[in-house]
């Protein structure tokens, strides 16, 4: 990407003013909301699938060199992560989000994480009650990446049991840089896949156009069914006629397709499986229905849209049962 020239000598003084930055530390000191704990570790140790038996098999951890459990070291920070839910109160001034002001302010706006490092003193035991200082560690002059052009900005924070002694440090780099520029008007929206029609479902989609959605009826025994198919399933007739589907039904399942994108859809794309009050089941897309509405046997309207010239499908409508 290119980036506007800037005065080089405008550039080296907000480098320069970025350097002041480094060394302060950031905001209070951050308390564990609970000592250092065997549940924790257990929880912990089920979902990463660790099994080594010094975290949790009292017996072999007293027979180990660490003489007693010990936590798994790559825990240091969630000992004292806030709260779930609990956010930081972004109105809170500190070095780092003045940091953050200043380097947004000549365009670095955009930010990813980019590396993590930790470094362990010792292991931590349960009954360990930790305490976290967090300092700005460095701040990069500009470098150029393939994210785009910013700065890294590296923040350490160090981790202190009961008797003030450091027990680890952990090193959190972002990026934060120019965003791409906005990529160019994109091509018209190419229409949906057609579908290949055959003799045996050609009523289905004629239908479509007409506002209707039919529905395949045995005119021997009548029993109806979708897809479409050229015999009864019940009485093997092959002579069929259709009837109207009433439009209500409510959701079987449903899906909401995010990738891969197909250009011709919206995304995220709610697709439904929906239980017709007739007692067939179709596969269709929602219309005016939001994500949270998208609930296991919740009733849903029928809409028959155009989707272009030739194309009309059956859409569904999240509505009060
Ligand atoms: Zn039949």
């Amino acid at each position: 990407m290119t980036t506007a020239p800037t005065d080089t000598t405008d550039s080296a003084a907000f480098e320069a003013s970025l350097q002041r930055f480094v060394g302060l530390e950031i905001g209070v000191v951050a308390v564990a909301p609970d000592e250092v704990n065997v549940p924790m570790v257990r929880h912990w140790c089920e979902a990463m699938g660790d099994t080594n038996p010094v975290y949790l098999d009292t017996s072999s951890a007293e027979a180990s060199v660490h003489g007693g459990l010990v936590a798994p070291p790559t825990m240091l920070q969630a000992w004292v992560m806030r709260p779930f839910g609990q956010g930081r109160d972004e109105s809170e001034s500190n070095p780092y989000s003045e940091l953050t002001k200043a380097v947004e302010s000549h365009g670095f706006t955009s930010v990813v994480a980019t590396n993590c490092e930790q470094t362990y003193d010792r292991y931590l035991r349960p009954g360990d009650q930790l305490t976290m200082r967090t300092v700005i560690d460095s701040v990069s002059g500009e470098k150029t990446t393939g994210l785009g052009t910013g700065h890294f900005i590296t923040t350490r924070q160090d981790y202190f049991d009961g008797a003030g002694e450091r027990v680890g440090s952990m090193l959190f780099r972002i990026l934060k840089f120019r965003p791409a520029p906005k990529p160019a008007p994109a091509a018209p929206k190419p229409l949906r896949p057609r579908p290949s029609l055959t003799f045996d479902h050609l009523f289905w989609f004629e239908g479509l156009k007409q506002g209707k959605l039919l529905i395949q009826r045995c005119a021997e025994c009548g029993v109806l069914r979708h897809p479409a198919a050229p015999m009864c399933r019940e009485c093997r007739s092959i002579v069929w006629d259709t009837v109207e589907a009433g439009g209500r039904g409510r959701i079987h399942s449903f899906v909401v397709v995010h990738y891969p994108q197909i250009p011709s859809f919206e995304y995220p794309n709610q697709v439904v499986l929906v239980d017709l009050d007739e007692g067939v089941r179709v596969v269709a897309n929602t219309v005016d229905t939001n994500a949270d509405q998208l609930v296991i046997g919740a009733a849903v309207q029928l809409e028959v849209r155009m989707c272009d010239d030739d194309l009309s499908l059956p859409f569904f409508k999240v509505v009060q049962s």
